[in-house]
């Protein structure tokens, strides 16, 4: 029996986890569930998965689901605030921790359950792109089991050999090829994209997922945060991965070998499948995803990323490239841009220029240590909220 805290609980992530762990009460056991303010969605997920403990941010919404929960019968203990998102990462009775907090507000809670030595499931992949050397290095020192649920990493981690540590070549590894759908607006010129509203970025061809990475995946700043979460999870060069524009997202990503083998994991785009792998590992489990049916699928597409109209993925490389606290910088601009952009503050185009004007503003230092790498994504959602204010 494996007992599983979720973080990020009701989230598109969060549910996907929690309908494959219902498949299998015999098991796993939900230890913990945590949301930031959707209660209702949290009591209904705590009335149904019976965690030990739920976690919400503010005191006033866990004083109401514990009333809630009280009226039901239930015995869930209910906490608040950001302590509490980390105990539920490190408690003794938890052995796997689904990370699928969106954005910076994961990394605290991630890393304690990395260092506190559990089987850690990465959705979150804001926090391995804040502070890669400091997460890897934590993973290593204490033991923890790092499994990508990110599809394209899922995707690639079973297309390496079991042990693939110590640099691709070495496993006769030449490219990781990096999937994209191409999102919303493929094919679409950089003029037409200035006026799409957040509905139309937010309308994904393929994959259904929360309002943030759905705007990543427009933009293509998600396949540029997956390009540095690549090199982080797999020991590769920013120059060993390629980005190709797969339309159908069938084929989730591919690793290249020496003797030109091409080794591709596909399946029909649903979280379930990465999630159910992450959680049974090394086992296979029913994930409750449909069979896929090639006939159906019929044809599989393949171009080159449009890297004027969408330059995002050029800066998350850049990024990467110069190092230290620039992968961070690039994160806390792209969130503020995109959460501005969501509410009608910023175009979308803007939020390329946003990311931009804040990395040539904000200086890099080494990130060596958390506190920098926090200050760093300090002073540069400072810096994007004073280029918002000056529109
Ligand atoms: P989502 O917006 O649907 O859900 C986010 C969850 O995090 C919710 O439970 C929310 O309550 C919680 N949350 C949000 N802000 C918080 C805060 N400040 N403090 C504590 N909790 C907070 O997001 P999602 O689509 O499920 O994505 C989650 C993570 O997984 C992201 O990092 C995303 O990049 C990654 N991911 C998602 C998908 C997908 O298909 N949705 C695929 C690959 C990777
Ligand atoms: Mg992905």
């Amino acid at each position: 029996m494996r007992h599983v805290t979720v973080l990020g609980a009701t989230g598109s992530i969060g549910t996907s986890t929690l309908d494959v762990l219902g498949r299998h009460p015999e098991r796993y056991r939900v230890h913990a569930l945590t949301a930031h303010r959707s209660r209702e969605a949290l009591l209904d997920q705590c009335r149904r998965h019976r965690p030990a403990v739920a976690v919400l941010d503010a005191e006033e919404d866990a004083a109401w689901l514990r009333g809630q929960l009280a009226e039901a019968g239930l015995a869930t203990e209910v906490r608040a605030g950001r302590e509490a998102l980390v105990e539920v990462a490190e408690a003794r009775e938890v052995d796997t921790v689904m990370a699928a907090i969106v954005g910076a507000a994961g990394l605290l809670p991630t890393l304690a359950a990395v260092e506190a030595g559990k089987r850690v499931l990465l959705a979150n992949k804001e926090a391995l792109v804040m502070s890669g050397a400091l997460f890897m290095d934590a993973v290593k020192r204490h033991g923890a089991t790092l499994l990508p649920i990110d599809s394209e990493h899922n995707a690639i981690y079973q297309c390496l050999p079991v042990e693939h540590r110590g640099g691709l070549s070495r496993h006769g590894v030449t490219q990781l090829l990096l999937t994209a759908s191409g999102g919303p607006f493929r094919g679409w010129a950089w003029d037409d994209l200035a006026r799409v509203t957040p509905d139309q970025a937010c309308a994904h061809p393929n994959w259904s997922m929360g309002r943030k990475i759905s705007v990543d995946s427009a933009t293509l700043m998600n396949k540029g945060l997956e390009l540095i979460e690549a090199c982080w999870l797999f020991d590769a060069r920013p120059d060993q991965i390629q980005v190709v524009v797969h339309p159908q997202s069938v084929i989730h990503s591919m690793a290249a070998y020496s003797d030109g083998s091409v080794i591709a994991q596909l399946g029909n785009p649903d979280m379930r499948t990465p999630i159910a792998y992450g959680l049974a590992w090394p086992e296979r489990i029913d994930a409750g995803v449909e069979a896929l049916d090639l006939f159906r699928v019929a044809r599989l597409d393949f171009e080159p990323a449009d890297e004027v109209a969408f330059p995002c993925l050029r800066l998350a490389r850049e990024a990467m490239a110069e190092g230290g606290t620039a992968p961070a910088v690039l994160n806390a601009a792209n969130e503020v841009a995109v959460e501005a952009f969501l509410a009608g503050r910023l175009g979308f185009t803007g939020i390329g220029e946003l990311v931009a004007r804040v990395r040539d503003e904000c200086p890099v230092a080494s990130a060596g240590d958390l506190e920098t790498i926090l200050e760093a994504d300090v002073l540069a959602r400072r810096a994007a909220q004073v280029w918002l204010a000056r529109q």
